[in-house]
């Protein structure tokens, strides 16, 4: 008998603190001599790090990816009356923040290749709002979906010539970049996510903003902390308790001492699946210009019922896999009513047709040659 073959799961959250576990004590023993659980010196630290990272002027560390999205909302004023542009096919936190603060979401489609927001249907929905004269358009959520970056050069043309304030929800997409340039400045604001199994996790909620404008990233670091003015109990505005734990900082800066290599090791995975795949299933189209932080490497099946033969083939050999998204936003119940009714009919049919493989940087060839053989015997 075959020895029993180890269990491949989608994410590998313990097995990559190996790579970095000496500086991940060291940097947790720091925080907890100096206590300073709230805002402590690691905070700043972690942002003056991502900001030359990523070659963006500045970095605010926030609770979360989703606050990262309403804040950066809540600082342009976006409220009742607004239409918020944004994919259908996304997570639901992008979709979530505008009607928090009594915006619109108006859903978009996607291109069937890249899987990130079709520009030309951005441009055709604005028209629409437009014309219809009820609801104001103002902003842009261009989502960098799975780790590969939106086409922000037709979006920010778009974006620009309508005067949309452009919000770069890059929550999965951090270490990516276009044309040579990291995301992190291609918006007006970039929101990113820490969450654990995101290329970038730490070990809880997190996520970061970033702007090249002085008085965005004041307005931020001010309603993170409940709209403190210059000093701590002086009440400017309405705002959250959004900021970045200390905790959380330390973490990512020990995680941040790999991610270069993570980075290197989810593309080399990326183009062994590439070969292994070939001819099995439709592999993702890259952004061109582009490189990706692999968040999640999702492959094309030819239906849904054969999507579920190579989920069941892969869940009997053990190996993990999900469905990125199920069911487009403005098919869920929450969003349903907030929807104009238009048809997107690249998002119906990606989401019955898409299927997510295990993607982490302790891959091996092997591996995937595995995965591959299981969808093989599958199909
Ligand atoms: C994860 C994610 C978010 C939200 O990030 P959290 O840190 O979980 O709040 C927002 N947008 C997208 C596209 C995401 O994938």
């Amino acid at each position: 008998m075959d020895a029993p073959l180890s269990r491949l799961p989608l994410f590998d959250i313990k097995g990559e603190q190996a790579g970095f576990a000496a500086e991940l004590h060291r940097r947790l023993d720091a925080v907890l001599a100096h206590c300073q659980f709230i805002l402590g010196p690691e905070v700043a630290e972690l942002e003056e790090r991502l900001a030359a990272w990523c070659g963006a002027r500045h970095c605010v560390g926030v609770g979360s990816g989703t606050d990262a999205l309403l804040i950066a909302l809540m600082a342009e004023g976006v409220g009742e009356g607004d239409a918020v542009f944004l994919p259908a096919f996304t997570y639901t936190a992008t979709a979530e923040v505008p009607l928090l603060l009594g915006a619109r979401p108006v859903f978009v489609d996607i291109d069937r290749h890249t899987f990130q927001i079709d520009p030309a249907d951005l441009a055709r929905r604005i028209a629409w709002v437009r014309n219809e004269g009820k609801l104001r358009p103002r902003a842009l959520i261009g989502v960098d979906l799975f780790g590969q970056p939106a086409d922000w050069a037709a979006l920010g043309e778009i974006a620009r010539a309508e005067g949309l304030f452009q919000l770069d929800d890059a929550a999965q997409s951090f270490g990516a970049s276009l044309h040579n340039r990291r995301l992190g400045t291609f918006g007006d604001a970039t929101a990113v996510s820490f969450f654990p199994t995101k290329p970038l996790g730490g070990y809880g909620d997190g996520g970061a903003l970033f702007t090249e404008s002085d008085a965005r990233a004041a307005l931020y670091k001010s309603l993170r902390s409940h709209g403190e003015g210059a000093s701590r109990y002086e009440v400017l505005r309405i705002g959250i308790n959004g900021r970045l734990d200390t905790l959380q900082a330390a973490v990512l800066l020990a995680r941040l001492t790999r991610f270069d290599a993570a980075l290197a090791a989810r593309e080399k995975i990326s183009r062994i699946y590439d070969r292994a795949l070939a001819g099995l299933v439709e592999t993702p189209r890259r952004v061109p210009g582009s490189t990706s932080a692999w968040a999640i490497y999702s492959v094309l099946l030819a239906d849904s019922e054969a999507r579920q033969r190579a989920r069941q083939a892969l869940s009997a050999a053990g190996i993990g896999s999900n469905v990125y998204y199920p069911r487009p936003l403005h098919r869920q119940p929450a969003y349903a009513a907030h929807h104009d009714g238009t048809a997107l009919p690249v998002s119906d049919a990606i989401s019955e047709r898409i299927l997510a493989l295990p993607m982490h940087p302790g891959l091996a060839e092997a591996d995937v040659m595995r995965i591959a053989e299981v969808l093989q015997s599958a199909l």
